[in-house]
């Protein structure tokens, strides 16, 4: 039986010192020592790590699918609880690879109960580098819990009414540290065997795990992050590993159009769509991304989605801006445009942060034009947000990392 670690939850912010955090701050401290993460890889990627220390090929297969099922079924942090493996060897494994998590530098819990998450990596290849900090949001509801995880630290584009827009990419992120975000929920939810399950915001009801969704979602352009994105994906939807339904894996993007094919193909997760516009001249100010691959050629790589039906829909999301695109004309262009995509519109009211350019539409805009939305036969839900108080909304997400310039001139 796994001994879990006791996580103790404050209502706001805990800038803690639980055993979690004591035991995760180790994380740059071997990186130094030059131990390889072992999350993260693929089962084949183990294997040869493992011949690399001597196993032959039958014995590190063995191995792999056994360290894959501690790390990502049972969630341990360290090679001693590993029954079926002997003391010597798990010494051997401990003196070349590390299991070691993110530093939790806090939490913060809304009154609707979505908790924000703030992890702090360290960077494993280069000791002097700067560690990056990253949120991950849980938003849970009666059925279903999703996990919102960043891709990235900060991002490249600059869509204008996203707050993560004005954090300059400070770097990608692996899949070690994809993987780790989700590992690190699962603990502090209790998902894992013998799991404490926190005691104040809400869990939903389900009696196997808090986290039933993923949604790429958070800090970051995921498609702009792809070998990454994708071998953390194959990670999760593996029954071997975290074992998501990939109909429960939804990788929103701004429109990376080159991209989104080998999504569809080799991830086969649900696609969303960043689309808050419907003609060209809106969108190159709103999703600058537009401007390199335009509505028209987006709309075409979405026809052209695998695995595309009325059963496996895309989500356009549409972020809804006070004066700027929510009035009935956007609205029909919108049905106009979608025509014959299997596809279900989810409209979001816009999330104010600092300083933001823009305000929300009012209530009654939203549904008029969800109406219209409606009445041409897509299902077009309001999304409620969740997780204001926290800063925790779509689009809110932005860490104080930033990169650090060799000199004035190198931006
Ligand atoms: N980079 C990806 C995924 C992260 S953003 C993308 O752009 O799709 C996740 C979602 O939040 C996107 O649909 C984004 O457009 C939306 N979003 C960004 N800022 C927002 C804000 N202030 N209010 C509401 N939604 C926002
Ligand atoms: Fe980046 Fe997405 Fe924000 Fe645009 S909306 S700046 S792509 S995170």
């Amino acid at each position: 039986m796994l001994e879990r670690h006791k996580i103790h939850y404050l209502e706001r912010i805990i800038v803690s010192k639980t055993p979690l955090i004591g035991k995760t701050s180790l994380i740059g401290k071997t990186s130094l020592i030059g131990k390889t993460s072992l999350i993260g890889l693929s089962k084949a990627q183990i294997i040869t790590s493992l011949i690399d220390i001597g196993l032959n090929q039958k014995e590190a297969k063995m191995r792999s699918s056994q360290l894959w099922r501690w790390i990502y079924v049972n969630g341990v942090t360290d090679f001693t609880p590993m029954s079926n493996i002997s003391k010597d060897f798990q010494k051997t494994l401990e003196q070349h690879f590390s299991l070691e998590r993110p530093m939790l530098v806090s939490e913060q819990t809304s009154n609707d109960g979505t908790r924000k998450w703030l992890f702090r990596f360290f960077n494993k290849s280069d000791a002097n580098a700067q560690p990056v900090d990253v949120e991950t949001v849980y938003i849970p509801e009666k059925t279903r819990g999703t996990l919102c995880i960043s891709s990235q630290v900060g991002c490249t584009l600059t869509c204008s009414f996203c707050h993560t827009g004005t954090q300059r990419l400070v770097r990608n992120l692996t899949s070690e540290e994809l993987l780790s975000q989700i590992l690190m929920a699962r603990e502090l939810l209790g998902d894992f065997p013998n799991g404490v399950r926190p005691s104040n915001g809400l869990v939903p009801n389900i009696e196997k795990r808090a986290i039933t969704n993923l949604v790429l979602m958070g800090m970051g352009e995921p498609l702009y992050n792809y070998d990454n994105v994708k071998a953390a994906m194959l990670i999760a939807s593996d029954g071997d590993a975290i074992s998501l339904s990939k109909r429960r894996i939804t990788l929103s993007t701004s429109g990376v159009v080159p991209y989104i094919e080998p999504a569809g193909e080799e991830l086969g997760v649900m696609l969303a769509i960043s689309l808050h516009a419907v003609r060209d001249d809106l969108r190159n100010e709103l999703v600058p991304i537009n401007k390199k691959w335009p509505i028209k050629d987006l709309l075409e790589a979405c026809r052209n989605y695998p695995g595309l039906s009325n059963a496996r829909r895309i989500t356009f999301e549409y972020v809804m801006l006070k004066g700027i695109n929510d009035s009935d004309t956007d609205a029909k262009e919108l049905v106009r445009l979608l025509a014959k995509i299997p596809a279900k519109i989810n409209l979001i009211p816009f999330n104010p942060w600092p300083n933001s350019p823009y305000e929300c539409s009012d209530w009654e805009r939203i549904e008029a034009f969800g109406d219209i939305v409606n009445r041409a036969g897509y299902a077009s839900p309001i999304r409620t947000p969740r997780g204001r108080d926290i800063d925790a909304a779509c689009g809110q997400l932005k860490s104080k990392s930033e990169r650090i310039r060799k000199n004035k001139n190198n931006t």
